[in-house]
């Protein structure tokens, strides 16, 4: 069974006193939902302090980072390298919508990123998810859009897939965002999210086998708080990627306690 994954995206904020009175609470708030994963994705200028945080009393919160460059060293100013986050981190987010949208990533980026944190054992999260709101039940192609593999959503999955080590496959974890429930209070429905990540691990088989698509960890983001998280806990779900909401102690605690109670029961 895959453990449910929480992960929380700070994006562009904090200070650092912030940064270490949100981890302290958090530590605190969490510490009895051990059915559930939880990554905290600060800002780069914080790991260091986290991870010194983190590592004073027990804690099964881990750390991520929300952005690598692809090369591990050279004339690249201002850039953070997979070598650099070696050591330090366990996970990072690539090809965030925000990323794509203000720094012109493409998939080609987003592969190399890839491919260059398995290299140093970093577990990437792959952000994939439509910029305009898809009909679940309009067909189109003969299948509904949503879960139609011609959608852009399963083409970027494909291509990450063929340009990667298939030794790899099992180390990746996907987060279904769609682009138009990022920050903006609308989420998608769980049968939505439902149905893509069904049609993800789907494809994951086609390219994989049954046992790699199993084990792989599919998340959904977009709006998620302590009302709607709910929806998500269901079985082709793995758990969630929490922006706005992971900014406020006890919005994230309760998404992570709905979450850890729900998969118990
Ligand atoms: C995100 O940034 O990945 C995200 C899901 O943000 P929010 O929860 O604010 O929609």
């Amino acid at each position: 069974m895959r453990k449910p994954l929480i992960i929380a995206n700070w994006k562009m904020n904090t200070n650092l006193s912030e940064a270490e009175i949100l981890v302290s609470y958090y530590k605190n708030a969490v510490r009895n939902f051990s059915h559930v994963d939880i990554v905290i994705c600060s800002p780069y200028t914080w790991l260091m302090h986290l991870k010194d945080n983190l590592s004073r009393g027990k804690t099964h919160i881990a750390l991520g980072a929300q952005n690598v460059f692809y090369e591990n060293s050279g004339a690249y100013t201002g850039e953070i390298s997979p070598r650099m986050l070696k050591g330090l981190v366990r996970y990072v987010i690539v090809g965030h919508s925000e990323r794509r949208k203000y720094f012109n990533e493409d998939i080609t980026d987003i592969v190399k990123k890839i491919n260059a944190l398995l290299d140093v054992n970093i577990r990437p999260v792959i952000c994939l998810g439509e910029s305009t709101k898809m009909p679940l039940k309009h067909p189109v192609w003969g299948r509904s859009v949503a879960v139609d593999g011609r959608n852009n959503i399963f083409k970027e999955l494909e291509y990450i897939l063929k340009n990667i080590r298939k030794k790899d496959y099992e180390d990746l974890i996907i987060a279904y965002e769609p682009v138009w429930a990022i920050g903006t209070g609308e989420a998608a429905t769980g049968a939505y999210a439902g149905a893509v990540a069904s049609g993800m691990r789907e494809k994951i088989t086609q390219l994989s086998n049954k046992k790699i698509a199993d084990s792989t960890r599919i998340l959904y983001g977009g709006s998620v708080d302590s009302k709607n998280i709910a929806e998500f806990v269901r079985p082709e779900i793995d758990g969630v990627l929490v922006g706005t909401s992971a900014l406020k102690v006890r919005e994230f605690s309760k998404i992570c306690e709905i979450a850890s109670e729900e998969k118990r029961a």
